[in-house]
């Protein structure tokens, strides 16, 4: 198919420049400056069948990448209590296993809408799989993310080891193995790649060990070897909370990136999610691997987790790309909130203006940088001609985006509200007038709302065996 945007406003090196866009297939195929008549790089008789898009005050930018979400959570949201991360994971925890596979398929397709209607147009969703019915799980999942038609990662959320032994001084409670062997779990990694890994379809599968703390070396290293053998993204929880940074010392006697590194787990198809607790070595570390940070400002700060060293990194060459988190931790999950916040948060953290980020600096940074993050930036990130037509249409006429000043810097700093009008993934188009044409969203609404009614009684128990630990620690280490 060819679409002809025309009149559609670009952001340029300074200002903007209104163009015409033509997609063909799957790629941008021209861009021209509006009105010099139609690009004749396309067939006859394509341009014939073309559809002509009114672009004028409409916004055109790359996708966004949401580099870090599970889309599980979305049955948590506006669900977990206020608490620090090990905590709130134990909430988390007990609300799950009242999850089937419908669940995990709807919490994908509202995943994958979201993130269309905030800008983006493909996500890493580090999911969670159903014990015993993983292959069930990722199945469910991807048929939501083939359905809606963005690109998707889905990084199966697998760890060897037990939750306390993921807190500083928790292998010395009493708690049972994990009850699966990492023979075991890599296999069914390998089985969930022959099966469900479909780069010609957008759906890519990715090793997504949880996190150094609940993973056993030769897990991290499994994965790491899939990768290679499989040329597969790589993605994992990274230094989130200041406990985890302990953990690492008394786990390793060294920071956890420099341990990732001796394992051989970091490299230009690595993303970490959060990066809170980075040490200057680490960044450096990081820089060298060509590792990418998903930085996701607002989990942070739900969390209470800090601030990531997000300014430092990129003074250093770090990729930074952005993520939104769970819904269990980012109630929302919008795209440009996250941007927003992640744009406004480092002027506390750097008093020097001239490091501030700009929000232009931001879109990059969650278009490029994200396809970055996720081996994808031959192909997305940024509009160019032969790139693929990854592409988000804003509508500057809405009022949230109104009177007309600085677009880009409205859209990042204000509240816009149902601007996104149309999308393309691939160079086929998957909203159109603010509505999204590849699933019926009212029937998503009823059934969302149909399963909240039922009897999901939550009974949060978990959090018994680990507060009192984890009040021990807020009174010595993680009080320092
Ligand atoms: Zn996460």
């Amino acid at each position: 198919m060819t679409f002809l945007l025309q009149n559609v406003l670009i952001p340029d090196a300074e200002s903007y420049a209104v163009v015409d866009v033509q997609i063909t297939g799957t790629d941008i195929h021209a861009i021209t400056p509006a009105n010099t008549g139609v690009p004749d790089l396309a067939p006859a008789h394509e341009l014939a069948a073309a559809t002509v898009v009114n672009g004028a005050d409409q916004l055109l930018l790359p996708g966004f990448v949401n580099g870090h979400t599970h889309s599980s959570q979305i049955w948590q949201r506006g669900l977990i209590r206020p608490l620090p991360l090990e905590l709130w994971l134990t909430d988390v925890f007990d609300a799950a296993p009242a999850l089937d596979l419908e669940d995990l398929y709807l919490g994908a397709l509202s995943t994958a809408i979201d993130t269309l209607l905030s800008g983006g147009t493909c996500v890493m969703d580090h999911v969670l799989l159903s014990f015993n019915h993983e292959l069930e799980s990722v199945a469910a999942v991807a048929r939501a993310y083939r359905m809606v038609g963005l690109r998707a990662f889905i990084a199966p959320l697998i760890m060897d080891e037990p939750m306390l032994a993921g807190l500083p001084r928790g292998r010395s409670l009493p708690h049972a193995p994990y009850p699966r062997s990492t023979a075991e779990i890599l296999a069914l990694m390998e089985e969930i790649v022959r099966q469900f890994h479909r780069p010609e379809d957008g759906i890519y599968i990715a090793v997504g060990p949880t996190g150094f703390h609940r993973c056993s070396d030769a897990l991290l290293v499994g994965c790491a070897e899939l990768s290679d053998r499989y040329d597969l993204c790589r993605h994992s929880h990274l230094l989130e909370t200041k406990a985890q940074k302990l953990l690492a010392d008394e786990k390793y006697g060294l920071s956890a990136v420099i341990h990732l590194q001796q394992l051989g787990f970091l490299d230009h198809r690595t993303s970490l999610a959060h990066g809170v607790w980075l040490s200057d070595r680490d960044l450096d570390i990081l820089a060298e691997t060509r590792s990418t940070i998903v930085h996701n400002p607002v989990s942070n700060l739900r969390l209470g987790s800090g601030i990531a060293p997000i300014l430092k990194g990129l003074q250093k060459g770090v990729n930074i790309a952005f993520g939104c988190d769970g819904a269990a931790s980012n109630d929302a999950q919008n795209l440009l909130e996250a941007i927003k916040l992640g744009t406004m948060l480092h002027t506390i953290t750097d008093p020097d203006y001239q490091n501030w980020l700009t929000p232009r600096r931001t879109l990059e940074m969650a278009a490029l940088g994200g396809a970055t993050g996720v081996n994808l930036a031959a192909r997305t990130g940024s509009l160019a001609v032969g790139k693929a037509a990854d592409v988000v249409l804003y509508d500057l006429t809405h009022l949230s985006m109104l009177p007309r000043t600085d677009p880009i810097q409205l859209l990042v700093m204000g509240r816009p509200t149902e601007v996104v009008n149309a999308v393309w993934v691939n160079g086929k188009q998957l909203v159109a007038d603010g509505q999204v044409l590849t699933v019926d969203v009212q029937e998503l609404r009823r059934e969302l709302l149909d399963r909240s009614r039922g009897d999901r009684a939550y009974s949060f128990q978990t959090i018994r065996q680990i507060e009192p630990h984890y009040r021990s620690l807020l009174a010595s280490d993680l009080s320092d």
